[in-house]
């Protein structure tokens, strides 16, 4: 559902991408990990158009994403659900503001919705929080934000979710919470996901299958059994 071919981009000097392979299956979770600084999220953003790769190929849905116009493009990003790194909420806007504004932004796939509301609450439902509904972000834990970032994403009904580390400065409870609800979403939409992590114990849980992010190269691929039993020592790494 997508493929990246080849994938570069330099900043200045600094090869950040340098030949990047990756492919995401339909149906599955696939685990990407990589240092700081590896251009994890440089490779997330280049997959939905925020940054110009210098060469290579993307394609997602079957459509390389270098030749749409931006129209296609705003209609490819509704189909491409992406938590960002923290949670990104408009923090001037209320939870219920928040799930609307990617309906009003993108009226495309759904049409000019009256009234939002069903669909707010649907979306809440699935990550446990209708009560949250009428809350502004700063009234909301760190875990009740993911959640609600993630509600604002579902709510477009993405074929795809990027998480960009979903679980980072989370305590060890709320990341299995937010796991466990990682889960359960894609059961529910049947969605493919990309999670970009650090975190070891994620990894184990939800990874169908990983890739390892090293010096700008798919540098190793594999279950986490097999990743986590390698006797190379960049490998080994990761799993410490
Ligand atoms: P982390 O795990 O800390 O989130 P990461 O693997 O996501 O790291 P990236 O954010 O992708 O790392 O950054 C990779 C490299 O690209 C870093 O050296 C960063 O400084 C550089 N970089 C990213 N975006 C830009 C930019 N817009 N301009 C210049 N350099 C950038
Ligand atoms: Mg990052």
């Amino acid at each position: 559902i997508v493929v990246i071919k080849d994938l570069r981009k330099s900043f200045g000097t600094n090869h950040v991408l340098d030949g990047f392979n990756m492919e995401l299956l339909e149906g599955e979770n696939l685990v990407v990990m990589g240092k700081s600084g590896s251009g994890k999220s440089v490779m997330i953003k280049c997959l939905i158009g925020l940054e110009q790769p210098d060469s290579g190929t993307i394609e997602v849905m079957g459509k390389d994403i270098s030749k749409l116009n931006d129209d296609e493009l705003d209609e490819i990003r509704t189909e491409v659900g992406f938590l960002f790194q923290g949670s990104a909420l408009y923090d001037s806007m209320s939870v219920r503001e928040n799930l609307e504004f990617p309906l009003r932004r993108h009226t495309k796939k759904f049409g000019v919705i009256e009234d939002t509301t069903p669909l707010v609450m649907e979306a809440l439902k699935s990550v446990g929080l209708e009560h949250a509904v009428d809350l502004m972000p700063n009234e909301l834990s760190g875990g009740m934000k993911r959640r609600i970032a993630l509600a604002r994403t579902l709510i477009l009904k993405p074929k795809i979710i990027l998480y960009d580390e979903p679980t980072t400065g989370l305590d060890p409870i709320t990341s299995k919470e937010i796991i466990l609800l990682m889960q359960n979403v894609q059961k529910k939409y049947k969605t493919s996901s990309i999670i970009i992590t650090h975190d070891v114990d994620c990894a184990r849980v939800i990874a169908n299958r990983m890739i390892l992010l090293v010096d700008g190269i798919n540098y190793a691929e594999g279950s986490f059994e097999d990743l986590s039993n390698s006797e190379d020592v960049k490998v080994k790494a990761f799993f410490k």
